[in-house]
């Protein structure tokens, strides 16, 4: 272990050889570089030490009896495989290719030929156990961010859990509240139709707001219960015809139609490869959206078109509506996010198009400016 003696950090070095008078000279060449120096006669009492005390560096003589420097290398290797502890073997000889082969297969492992020319064995020792120095920091290190990596890991599955039980019981409390908010409306709507020549012009007023009310429940009620839904379903993505889908939703839709707005498909419409109950979803969410924000009085008129980006199409939806400002633009992507309490809205249009784009693995953003109408647009992936 490293340890700090008057300034200085002091290493410990295990020096092996089988003879006393070798280990006596090492141990003076060391001694001006301040480390603790430990001696071992033998592999075997080499591997003893080993076991007992924190070693930074083995100096391993080649030529020993019984068990020679490159079987005790082995047998420390093996015995802590994922250890840096560096090796410098002394050998009476060059090292052969065979040799050099046997080292490189051992790890962090360097050569020094007898005789020892001490300038070289000190320089070959520092420069060792600096390396070990700077991977046992690496190791802190990487252990280090290793714990703090699990610990994020686990925060964030605790609370993608917490996300999926409140995403879960909005999604129950959403389709129990269904069924009274329908009830609430259809007995105000019979009311309004069958007994209100009974009522005074105040109870008809009541009666008015109690329908505007239960609809726009009934509209947040359906717009959370999309949105919950969105983390449930599982998106089996095909080839999505764009035109027919736009084609479709426009169809099926008096408030896209003439004379009410003037949808305008700039063809070709390229396919995308997605989910066509999620596009249709997000579509119709954008052109409620530019057909509905514009100035009273004003017809709107949508342009739709698509573009190549890389892999992907990007499908633009340009109004003329009353358009967003740019402090804003990051938000009204956020539930609940509404700019403009003048027009009717639960503020889940746009979120629900958020998540149903990155589902399908796509993009989504908007270009405006107050007064000069919108530019949204969603890129997805080509269809192949
Ligand atoms: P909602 O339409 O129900 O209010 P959305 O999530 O669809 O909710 O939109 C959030 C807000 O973003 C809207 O309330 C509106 O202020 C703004 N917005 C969205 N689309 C447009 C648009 N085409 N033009 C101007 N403002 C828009």
């Amino acid at each position: 272990m490293r340890s700090v003696v008057n300034g200085k950090e002091q290493s410990k070095i295990l020096v092996v050889d089988d003879r006393a008078e070798n280990l006596i000279a090492l141990r003076a060449l060391l001694g001006s570089l301040n480390h603790t120096v430990v001696e071992a006669d033998s592999g075997k009492e080499a591997l003893k030490v080993l076991l007992n005390e924190p070693i930074d560096l083995v100096l391993l003589d080649v030529n020993m009896p019984v068990m020679d420097g490159f079987e005790t290398a082995r047998l420390i290797r093996q015995r802590s495989p994922a250890s840096s502890l560096p090796i410098l073997f002394v050998s009476a000889r060059e090292p052969s290719s065979d040799d050099i082969k046997r080292g490189y297969a051992l790890g962090a492992v360097d050569y020094i030929i007898k005789p020892v020319v001490p300038e070289v064995l000190r320089a070959k020792v520092s420069a060792l156990l600096d390396l070990q120095h700077r991977a046992k920091l690496l190791a802190v290190a990487v252990e280090e961010r290793t714990v703090e990596l699990t610990a994020l890991n686990e925060r964030a599955a605790k609370l993608r859990e917490s996300i999926d039980e409140l995403e879960s019981f909005s999604y129950s409390v959403s389709h129990d509240l269904k069924a009274p908010a329908r009830a609430i409306q259809m007995f105000a709507e019979a009311l309004d139709e069958e007994e209100a020549d009974k009522l005074s012009p105040t109870g008809k007023d009541y009666l008015t707001r109690i329908i505007l009310s239960s609809k726009h429940l009934e509209k947040l009620i359906t717009d959370v219960l999309a949105y919950s839904r969105m983390n449930v379903e599982p998106l089996a993505k095909t080839t999505v015809n764009v035109e027919g889908t736009i084609q479709e939703i426009i169809n099926h839709n008096a408030d896209f139609q003439a004379p009410k707005a003037d949808i305008e498909l700039i063809r070709p419409l390229q396919n995308i490869r997605g989910h066509a109950a999620s596009l249709t979803q997000c579509l119709t969410n954008l052109l409620s959206n530019a057909v509905k924000f514009v100035r009273p009085g004003t017809m709107p008129h949508v342009k739709l078109w698509t573009e190549s980006v890389d892999d992907s199409v990007r499908l633009n939806l340009k109004d003329n509506g009353i358009g967003i400002a740019p402090e804003h633009q990051e938000r009204i992507f956020n539930a609940f996010e509404r700019l403009n309490s003048e027009y009717a809205g639960t503020g889940f249009g746009l979120a629900i198009m958020r998540k149903a784009v990155e589902r399908m693995g796509g993009r989504f953003g908007v270009e405006s400016r107050p007064g000069e109408g919108s530019l949204f647009w969603i890129e997805l992936p080509k269809a192949a």
